[in-house]
Formats: structure tokens, sequence, C-alpha cells
């Protein structure tokens, strides 16, 4: 089935909160990696439970009043229950097991039983805006590396990577946007085929020398180019080192948090991933662990002779440790090691989506960024790269990272421009689930804090409560799946900028909560930063 966001003034519903939804929940699917199965990308990260749930979703978006509230659990709708007009209209729960029970093999026996479905962090709650959701994160983590260890300058510098699907395939754009070559290795040549569409990466090749070839064209013609190699990862990182190359930062984004589902092990086709998956899922979790574990004995010897390497938030380490890669965790985190110092202060992923479908929105949102946050170069440059080279995919969408007050600011402002009709229809602002108060994930956003709070999954469980106090529309509290089973616990939230005096305090109150509680987490964890940002900007903490 091919589900296209609606676009347009056209209502479906009772109104634009409900229509705005409905909007993003078929966005999801118009981006998705995989439709027909409602999977919309990190292996099988889901928009609904199964297509009579999705149906059933759409109708009760519908039919819902402004004072109720549609209750889903993991993608499957329950109920329409009596609230009121400022209680969320969605509030949702994906993929969470208690404690002891959350194991990948009680996650898959449930996913097969139909009773759960894993969100990802942006599928189920119907957040996901194709592959530059995550792309502005992954520039950062280049631009910090740069700063750090090249004096700011990646030309003539090669990043080798693996992974083109959904979120993975931001990583050639990002990397051309920061000034450097790239190599990302994928075995799948259709998820490379829909980025090559879509101008996300340069060129492919299933030849190595081929790839190398063209590294050396453009540094001596002082270009940069990002080359897809079609290939599995554990092949090719071990025959780069083979012949003594040395990037000068290697990472990886398959989805290897998932052993079933998400990882390709060595010597397989897809095919005989799909046949083992059913005749023997041991042998293909046992065979996909040996090949990460391959590749993370490959990216430690590249860190051993002064690549920088990182983990980018797919559980490579964490599997690769699992089958007898005792040292996998010499490789950092791109959270603790790159931008740890922008979420002290809240700076995080931030996201708004022109429900009309015009591009002309995002740009009139942009120039409101350009010309009033002049002083911000994190936000500003980015949105003049981002126009230069982020194509839209879907509803025209920006992501931005942005902290505590200046979410605020432009999404009121936002709310302005769409009462006074310089915009073409209400605005959509959507918060990641990857963000200061909204994660606990021990090994990626909570990772080595200062006093050693990084698997307490009570800030997100509160972030969630305060957002459905402070009038969010949507609120989503998501926990594992796959490999991530018993990982991590987040929540997400929405809000829509219809123009109206009540999107104004809705917005006002659930984005200034969000980000003050993540700023008084990391206040809570002893981070200096946050303590200023607290004291400048007059957040309540409460002293003991
Ligand atoms: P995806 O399932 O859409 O794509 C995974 C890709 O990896 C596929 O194209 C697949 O063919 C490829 N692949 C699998 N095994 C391979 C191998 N052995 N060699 C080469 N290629 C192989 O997943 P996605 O949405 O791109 O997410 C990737 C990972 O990133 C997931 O683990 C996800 O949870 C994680 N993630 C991290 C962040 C972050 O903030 N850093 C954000 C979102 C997702």
């Amino acid at each position: 089935m091919t589900i296209k966001a609606q676009r347009g003034n056209q209502l479906r519903t009772k109104g634009w909160r409900q229509e705005a939804i409905l909007r993003l929940l078929e966005n999801v699917l118009e981006n998705a990696e995989d439709p027909d199965n409602l999977i919309v990308y990190g292996a099988l990260g889901k928009a609904a439970r199964d297509w009579s749930s999705y149906e059933a979703i759409v109708e009760s978006l519908k039919t819902i009043e402004e004072d109720e509230s549609l209750i889903i659990q993991s993608g499957k709708p329950i109920g329409i229950l009596k609230t009121h007009p400022d209680a969320p209209l969605v509030i949702m729960a994906n993929s969470n097991l208690v404690g002891k029970w959350a194991t990948s093999e009680n996650f898959y026996d449930l996913y097969d039983k139909n009773l759960i479905a894993w969100g990802g962090l942006t599928a189920g709650d119907w957040q996901y805006i194709g592959s530059q959701g995550v792309i502005q994160g992954t520039y950062e983590i280049f631009k910090s590396i740069s700063r750090l260890y090249f004096s700011d300058d990646l030309s003539g510098r090669l990043i080798l990577t693996a992974g083109m699907g959904g979120m993975g395939g931001s990583q050639p754009l990002a990397a051309k946007m920061a000034g450097a070559n790239i190599i990302v290795v994928d075995v799948n040549e259709d998820n490379i085929d829909k980025r090559l569409s879509i101008g996300y990466v340069d060129k492919k090749t299933d030849s190595l020398d081929q790839a190398l070839s063209w590294i050396d064209d453009a540094k001596r013609k002082g270009e940069n180019v990002s080359i897809a190699v079609i290939g599995n990862a554990a092949t090719v990182y071990q025959d780069i080192l083979d012949r003594g190359i040395v990037p000068d930062i290697v990472s990886d984004q398959t989805a290897a948090h998932d052993l079933l589902y998400g990882y390709v092990p060595e010597g397989y086709s897809l095919e005989e991933v799909i046949q083992v998956r059913q005749s023997n899922p041991k042998k293909l979790e046992s065979d996909a662990g040996a090949s990460i574990a391959k590749e993370v004995r490959a990216i430690l010897s590249f860190q051993n002779k002064g690549a920088k390497v990182f983990d980018n938030g797919n559980n490579i380490r964490t599997q690769a440790k699992r089958f007898g890669v005792e040292n996998a965790f010499d490789i950092p985190i791109f959270t603790e090691a790159f931008l740890r110092p922008l979420f002290e202060r809240a700076i995080g992923p931030f996201r708004w989506i022109a429900l009309s479908g015009d591009p002309k929105d995002i740009h009139i949102i942009d120039d409101y960024l350009l010309e009033h946050f002049s002083d911000n170069t994190i936000i500003t440059d980015w949105i003049k790269l981002a126009r230069k080279y982020v194509p839209f995919q879907g509803l025209p969408a920006r992501i931005g990272w942005l902290g505590h007050e200046e979410r605020t600011q432009l999404a009121l402002a936002v709310n302005d421009l769409v009462a006074e009709g310089v915009l073409s229809a209400p605005v959509a602002f959507t918060r990641d689930h990857l963000d200061a108060g909204a994660m606990a994930h021990p090994n990626i956003m909570t990772e080595n804090l200062k006093d050693g709070s990084d698997a307490i999954a009570d800030w997100p469980l509160l972030n969630a409560m305060l957002a459905a106090s402070s009038k969010a529309d949507l609120v989503a509290i998501h926990s594992g799946g796959g490999g991530y089973t018993g990982y991590m616990q987040s929540a997400g939230i929405t809000v829509v900028a219809d123009g109206t005096r009540e999107a104004s305090e809705r917005v006002q109150l659930s984005i200034t909560n969000d980000t003050s509680l993540g700023v008084l987490r990391y206040a809570d964890a002893g981070y200096e930063a946050s303590l200023d940002e607290i004291e400048q900007k007059r957040i309540r903490r409460v002293h003991l």
C-alpha cells in the first residue's frame, strides 16, 4: 500500500491538531524504508502494529474530539477516552517490558505473537522525517572531531563507515557538508540506490579499488566525494586494514543492535538471511555476532593506528563484547565524546514539519532563524548548509539543534506566523527521544555520566508525565526491541502550532518544561554548564 501524507488546507478531522497528527503518521510511512510492512527505519521500527491497527488509528484520528485522548499500546489503538481539551490527543507506550523480562528472546516471542511492536525513537510516535532527521547530529559529530583533532579542517580526510539505511543514509551527506571524503559500506544495493536517487551520496561501486581511486582523484583535485561501497562491512573493513590504509575517522551505522533483523553476517545474501531467520534463528544470531566481532576488531585496530573512532548509537560495541571482543568499549560513544556539552544545556535535535506540504513555509522559518538567531552559529551555519544540501523527503521539514528557551521562541514565533497567514498552514514540532531529559540509555545517551546515574530510567518517565501535564499534543514512552531490549527508556513529544492562542500556551508550557527538565537532569548529575544555564535562565531548581 502506498501512503502519502495529505497536503494543503483541507481537514479530514475535527480540528487541526488531529489532522496534524494524522499527517505525521502518513508522513512516516511516506518516508519509510519498508512501507508494505509498516517498517519505518532501524530494522524493525514500526509506525503501527499491523495494517488493521493502522486503519483503526486513522479512523480514530478522523473522529476523535478535541477533549478526548487516543491510547496506543505498541502500535495498536486501544481506546478513545474522554479527557479535556488541554490533555494530549494521543498517548502511547511502545515496547516496554518489565525489567527482568526485557530480553531479546521475550521481545521476539511477543513480536511473533503480534503482541508488541518496537517504535524506534521516531517511527512508533510518527516523528520520522527521513534520513535528514539524524543528519545534523552526524554533521555535528564530524565537526566536533574536526575541531578536536584536525584543526577544524577535514579536507582531504577520509571517513570510513557502514549502513545506508533510514538513519545511516545521512552519513555521506553529513560528511560532504563537513568537507570530508567518505566511504560507506552497505550490503543492500537497493538501500544505496535510494540515497543515490535523492542526492545523499555521490557514487556507488562494488569495487574497493575503484572507491579508493575515486578518493585519490578527489584529494588531488582538492574536492571531496562520498562513495557507497556495495559489500559487507566485516569484510571491507578488514580488507582496508590489510592494505595498510588507516582512515582518519571510523564508525558504523548498520542496524547492529538487532542480530536477527538488522545486521547481515559475512557471506550471507539478503535472501539467506530471511531463510536462516526462519529455519535457524540461533545460527543467524551467532553468525551476525561473529561478523560484528570481526568488524569491531578491525575498528579497534584502526584506532590503535591513530584513527578517531566512535560508536554511532547502534549498540555495536555491546554486541561485539557479547561475542568475545573484551575491549570493545575502548571505542567511545558519540554522545559522551562529542555532543555532551550541547546536551548539558539541553541543546538537541528539534524538528518542524510544514503540514501544508509547501517548501516555502520551511524557507520562511529558515529566514526567521537566520534573522532572529544571528548570534547562534550552531543553528545559522546549519540552516545555510541544510538549505544548500538537504533535499526534503515527504512533508517539508527541518531539524535544528536548539536549546532551552530557543525552541520555545521559535515555536511561538511560528505559531504567530501561522495566525498571521504568513505560513500557509499549521506546523508541527516534534522532539526526538535522543534529548537531554528524555532518554536513559547507558550505552548511548547516558554513558559515563558524572554521578553514575546512567541507568536510572526515572528521567524519561518524568519527562513524559511532565509533557502530558504541560499540554503536549502527543506523548510517547518507548523502550527496547530486538537487541535493544532492556537497554533504554525514552520519551518523545509532539506539539502543533495551529495559530491559535491555545496552541501558543501548549507550545510555551510543553516545550519550555521539556528543556527545563533536560537542564535539571544534567545539573542533578553535576554538570557545571547546566548549573550555569539554570542561573542564567532562571529555571527553578529545588535546593536541598
Ligand atoms: P536500517 O535498518 O534502515 O539500515 C541498516 C543498514 O545496514 C541497511 O541498509 C543494511 O543493509 C545495512 N547492513 C546490515 N548489515 C550490514 C553489514 N554487515 N555490512 C554492511 N551493511 C549492513 O537502520 P537505520 O535506521 O539506518 O539505523 C541504523 C542504526 O543506527 C540502528 O541501530 C539505529 O538504532 C541507530 N540509530 C542511531 C541514532 C543516533 O542518534 N546516532 C539515531 C537513529 C538510529
